[in-house]
């Protein structure tokens, strides 16, 4: 293991699916998980590739529902290289014993490597050494090479490079009971002299994928000129090569896989494409060296160098842990992300959990991904404004003004998410009442205006952002009820962030009243709304208030609003998460943590024992404490004071204790907002809190959901928690301001930014902070160091003690 390789020395079936999602290979286009090239999907392996936005919606009957789920579809796998002496068994991890075996990824590079000796059950051993890549600069390009030294036998090697398109989605054991056939086959082709190609059709939204491989076979780096056997079965095409190999001689395999779609731009048909493109395709090493050129390009802008104290151990290594969160953010949304049309989605594109959905968790991941490349931030927001149409139908259909995004969001930006879930715990399938999430709305309102903060685009705030910020401002206008009694605005039944909390106790309908993080946020959406009207030119205000129907009296609803939305305290100042929280029972943790090994799924465990979350005073995640994630002390004190709430700031280590303690940690988020709102005020457990995000998908405690799919919400906060809560670089009003404060085990952080077509380096350490301008539009660039504002010019460097 060292700070750029995630390396695997011994091979362990169980961690198999972990390793997968774990050393899956994108480039925001599309990506495949780090399977084995031997296998295909059974219940160790799982060899999914996926295209980004790649969905299809499918029917099944379930507990006597129909019910119909969007799916991010399991497309045709390009990875299978098989190979085995003909009167022997396929070496693979399944059939053959392995005498040695090394995965690693290598995230400088991005690519993955397999190294493993076989041997088969007549003693005959094979080293493999096999490395992959999916093109970061180009995105419709996969490579692999494959060398096969025989290591003690004189023979005849049978090797098969195919494309399976008999695969189905399978990789998620709680959906296995839904219909999973996405696709169907419309050409294949297998023949001696040409590529491999493959074009296959979602069946529902007709989306066509086509693939293209060319497989090289070379000795001693001469081209082998052999006659393969072809297979066309159904959907798997493949080449099957007999190649006689003495002892110690070895085989080179180079599998180089064009895939397109229906969607590109810049084709006649995807199929036409992909044979076109795999014609002129140059052999791997040289796609490989512009490959890796484009990762040193994005890593000279995304690296975090980061030092510490601690003395190193083998298992521990923050470092390199941040890097691969960097990696897997990087690998799903990236410059070959732009105009898709896709959003965010919550697991990657590196497995099926969550069906490959866009939630609210961009939240965590914009404010990384807006300093480094702001026009990504650009373009997956695009993705919101065309789908408001749909929030506005859905705004009205629910009796709503302006728009109402959803809690789930795919292809077409409807309500994706489930009416019933799988409990595994007991088996049965329940209502899903998660879609009362109705803060993504804030979460979208306020990722367009941090967007707009960080690179002051009035350009996309004037066309598209002030549109849909205005929009979702209605929504909450229309979704606030006016209680006369306390002259006050109520938002009722909907859910906050905390899943494990959706109805009242033995209440018959789901649904929570003022839920604090939920009122907080409208509120500031409907001041930021009135804010836009103010700064945009004046004729697109005109145009807005013409074209959205928005009048005066409507605006001062806003006003009145945001000065008057409900928050309800207990206990001596607690921010209660929503109306009547403190009627609920403390849960007895000591009893279920006796009972139970891992208590983080309370929800499941309830359940399953007859009772429910909804009873007690546990969270599953973060909630109130969003509100000290996103806002900054003074900034939630102007927005309680505006409320006419007294904020005092030593009430917010209370708010945090308390909460902190009632949380389960059912989701991976909790670790990141905790380790953040702790930052400052306890230095030792914020960082405790930052190595469990860290471990959250590397070591799998995330209940071992990782193999579905990563956590790119916790990775990205992870990694956002270096950057807004230790380097403390926070984007406010028009400047960029900077307040450091690393834990006492950190020795040093450093880190690029892009900040209004600025480029800046920062680096802290416990005693010291620099800042240095890289380069600038303006001569003198204006920024702000904890309370103080200064200057710097282009090259230059300023240095503060701390
Ligand atoms: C969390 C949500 C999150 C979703 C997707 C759930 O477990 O409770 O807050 O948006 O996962 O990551």
């Amino acid at each position: 293991m060292t700070v750029w390789n995630l390396t695997y020395e011994t091979y362990k079936p169980q961690e198999q699916g972990l390793r997968e999602a774990l050393c899956t290979l994108g480039n925001g286009y599309f990506a495949t998980r780090g399977a084995s090239a031997q296998v295909s999907a059974d219940e160790t392996h799982y060899p999914g590739t996926y295209l980004a936005g790649g969905y299809n919606r499918l029917k099944t009957e379930i507990a006597g529902r129909e019910i119909e789920n969007e799916d991010l579809v399991n497309m045709p796998n390009w990875l299978c290289l098989k190979f085995r002496f003909t009167d022997g068994q396929w070496f693979s991890p399944e059939t053959a014993t392995i005498r040695s075996y090394c995965q690693e990824l290598d995230m400088k590079k991005g690519t993955l490597t397999h190294i493993v000796v076989f041997e088969d059950e007549q003693q005959r051993r094979i080293r493999m050494e096999e490395q992959r890549f999916i093109h970061m600069g180009d995105r419709h390009t996969a490579a692999m090479k494959v060398s096969l030294t025989s290591e003690n036998h004189t023979g005849a090697l049978e090797v098969e490079s195919a494309i399976d398109g008999t695969v189905r989605n399978q990789g998620v054991k709680r959906y296995r009971d839904l219909n999973s056939r996405h696709f169907v086959v419309l050409e294949s082709e297998s023949v001696q002299d040409g590529p491999l190609y493959l074009k296959v059709q979602t069946v529902q939204s007709e989306l066509r994928v086509a693939m293209a491989a060319r497989t090289r076979i070379t000795q001693k780096s001469k081209d082998l000129d052999l006659a393969p056997e072809v297979i066309n079965d159904n959907g798997y095409v493949g080449k099957r090569y007999t190649v006689d190999i003495n002892q110690k001689e070895t085989l080179v395999v180079e599998k180089v896989v064009l895939v397109h779609t229906s969607r590109d731009f810049a084709i006649t048909e995807c199929g036409v494409a992909a044979k076109a493109r795999i014609e002129r395709a140059p052999g791997f090493d040289d796609i490989l060296t512009s490959h890796t050129m484009a990762w040193k390009h994005l890593w000279r802008r995304s690296d975090i160098k980061m030092t510490d104290r601690r003395k190193k151990r083998p298992d521990y290594h923050p470092e390199m842990v941040i890097r691969l969160h960097i990696f897997h953010l990087l690998q799903t949304v990236s410059k070959k992300t732009i105009n898709l049309d896709v959003g965010v989605p919550a697991r990657g594109w590196h497995g099926e959990a969550y069906r490959g959905h866009i939630f609210w968790d961009e939240l965590y991941i914009y404010p990384f991904i807006t300093l480094q490349h702001p026009e990504i931030t650009r373009s997956l927001l695009l993705y919101r404004y065309r789908r408001l149409d749909t929030a506005r139908a859905a705004a009205k259909k629910a009796g709503f003004k302006g728009a109402m995004y959803p809690w789930q969001s795919a292809s077409s930006g409807r309500e994706e998410t489930q009416i019933m879930h799988l409990n595994p715990e007991s088996g049965r399938w329940i209502p899903d009442n998660s879609q009362l999430q109705k803060h993504v709305n804030a979460a979208i309102a306020f990722n367009i205006w941090k967007y707009f903060e960080s690179t002051g685009d009035m350009q996309f705030m004037s066309a598209y952002g002030a549109e849909v910020l205005l929009e979702i401002a209605r929504f909450w206008e229309s979704i606030a009820t006016y209680n006369k009694d306390l002259d006050r605005y109520e938002i009722c039944g909907v859910m906050g962030p905390d899943e494990y909390h959706e109805a009242y106790p033995d209440a018959d309908e789901p649904g929570l009243d003022n839920n604090a993080y939920t009122n907080v946020m409208a509120t500031w959406v409907l001041t930021q709304a009135l804010q836009v009207l103010e700064i945009l030119p004046k004729d697109r205000i005109e145009e807005l208030y013409e074209t959205l129907h928005l009048t005066k009296s409507e605006t001062d609803l806003w006003w009145d609003i945001s000065r008057k939305m409900r928050i309800i305290f207990h206990d001596d100042n607690i921010i209660s998460q929503f109306e009547h929280y403190d009627r609920l029972k403390e849960l007895d943790w000591d009893k279920y943590r006796e009972k139970y090994s891992n208590i983080q799924r309370m929800d499941r465990i309830l359940e399953a024992e007859g009772d429910s979350p909804n009873n007690y005073k546990i969270t599953k995640q973060a909630d109130v404490l969003m509100l000290f994630y996103l806002f900054s002390a003074p900034e939630l004190k102007t927005l309680f004071k505006q409320l006419g709430y007294p904020f005092e700031y030593e009430t917010i280590p209370k708010n945090i204790d308390y909460y902190v303690h009632r949380t389960t940690y059912g989701s991976s988020l909790s670790w990141v907002v905790h380790s953040w709102v702790l930052a400052r005020s306890d230095r030792k457990r914020s960082w405790k809190f930052f190595l469990k995000a860290l471990q959250s998908d590397i070591d799998d405690i995330q209940g071992g959901t990782t193999q579905e799919g990563i956590h790119l919400g916790a990775m990205a906060g992870s990694v956002n928690i270096l950057q807004e809560a230790y380097l403390g670089i926070k984007t406010r009003g028009n400047i960029l301001w900077l307040n450091p404060e690393l834990p006492e085990v950190l020795e040093k952080l450093e880190m690029q930014v892009q900040y209004r077509s600025s480029t800046l380096i920062f680096e802290a350490t416990q005693e010291m902070c620099k800042i240095t301008l890289l380069c600038s539009p303006e001569n003198t660039f204006k920024f702000g160091f904890k309370e103080d504002l200064y200057d710097l010019t282009v090259g230059n460097t300023r240095t503060f003690h701390i």
